[in-house]
């Protein structure tokens, strides 16, 4: 079968398949393009059972764009909180703002991808799935399905390009939401990463490589490793937290902390060098917590003081939290929450 004609015959049997296995998911209630949206932000990193909580407390919290766009920060990074990557939520943010101010949501991938945030992935995510449009969404899944159906060893990067321009005339009038919605799912259930299910699968006849074997994997990049050395101030009921000024998970709450792992004495000095007289110093345990470009190998100590720190010039961007302040209102990125435990 030519290549052509397997991309055109794929919406039969992968809509037969979709209507019979699709499974029952909290953003397929309906196809709300903020609904759509707000999944398949969640979804570029997370996967289904993990984001399915947190999607039904967002939209609980925030059901519609007006009320994304007016939410105050602290309180949608609270709702993020568990989700990483916290950029995606304040982008989500401003396009909510740039939507409101627009009077809704632009229908076609090409406006929908000048909204800050969003992609061409989720820009025809977007289109297709709430605005019935012809707009392919390609990410990972819908890659390696079209890769092993069609034979395409190039690499992921040149195969996703060429996937957008081609798989657009592959969409059935009046079926596009499910015809997207379909090879993601096929991809998530059925043809998964290793040891796909090629006799379960709708594709299997015309399917060219019937096997892991393809498409290419990627060589991961190196990681970056960096040493720091975390101070957990408390003065036994509350704790100081800081902004984080720049870097990888900049604007969002972190514990004091400098580069370099200081054994306990070296700790001590530090601190006293920085003005504090009195305080204990005890080791508070190690984390490894890895990025997708960067690992941070964390040594962290609770230091506990009576002192007003904030008064000191090194720790003047220190603000305090009684612990359950802490807790309900602050979000703690994961980097950073193991340390919630060490105090
Ligand atoms: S036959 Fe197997 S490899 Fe081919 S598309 Fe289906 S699950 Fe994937």
């Amino acid at each position: 079968m030519e290549r052509e004609e397997k991309l055109q015959g794929l919406a039969a049997p992968l809509l037969a398949w979709y209507e019979a296995n699709k499974r029952d998911l909290p953003w397929r209630e309906n196809n709300d393009p903020y609904r759509v949206w707000v999944s398949e932000i969640m979804l570029q990193q997370t996967r289904v059972e993990a984001a399915r909580e947190h999607y039904i407390r967002f939209l609980q919290a925030l059901p519609a764009v007006e009320a994304l766009a007016a939410c105050p920060e602290e309180k949608l990074l609270k709702l993020w909180e568990g989700l990483g990557y916290y950029s995606r939520a304040k982008n989500m943010q401003k396009a909510a703002k740039e939507i409101v101010a627009r009077g809704g949501f632009p229908q076609t991938a090409a406006e929908l991808a000048s909204l800050p945030g969003v992609g061409e992935y989720t820009a025809g995510a977007i289109a297709s799935i709430a605005f019935g449009q012809p707009s392919p969404a390609v990410d990972g899944n819908v890659v390696r399905v079209l890769a092993r159906l069609l034979g395409d060893a190039e690499a992921q990067d040149v195969l996703r390009k060429r996937y957008f321009a081609e798989l657009a005339p592959a969409y059935p009038q009046g079926r596009c939401s499910d015809f997207t919605q379909g090879l993601m799912e096929l991809g998530a259930l059925v043809c998964t990463p290793a040891s796909p299910r090629c006799l379960l699968c709708p594709l299997q006849d015309m399917c060219a490589t019937k096997s892991d074997a393809l498409p290419a994997k990627r060589e991961k990049p190196a990681r970056r490793e960096t040493e720091m050395t975390v101070f957990l101030f408390t003065d036994g009921r509350g704790i100081w937290l800081r902004r984080r000024e720049g870097g990888v998970l900049s604007g969002m709450t972190e514990f004091f902390n400098i580069e370099g792992a200081l054994p306990l004495p070296e700790a001590e000095n530090y601190l006293r060098g920085a003005g504090l007289t009195e305080f204990t110093l005890r080791r508070a345990g190690t984390h490894r917590h890895v990025f997708t470009h960067l690992v941070w190998q964390m040594t962290a100590y609770a230091a506990e003081t009576g002192q007003a720190l904030s008064s000191l010039p090194a720790f003047s961007s220190l603000r305090y939290y009684t612990k359950e302040e802490a807790k309900e209102r602050v979000s703690l990125p994961s980097a950073f929450r193991w340390c919630m435990d060490r105090l």
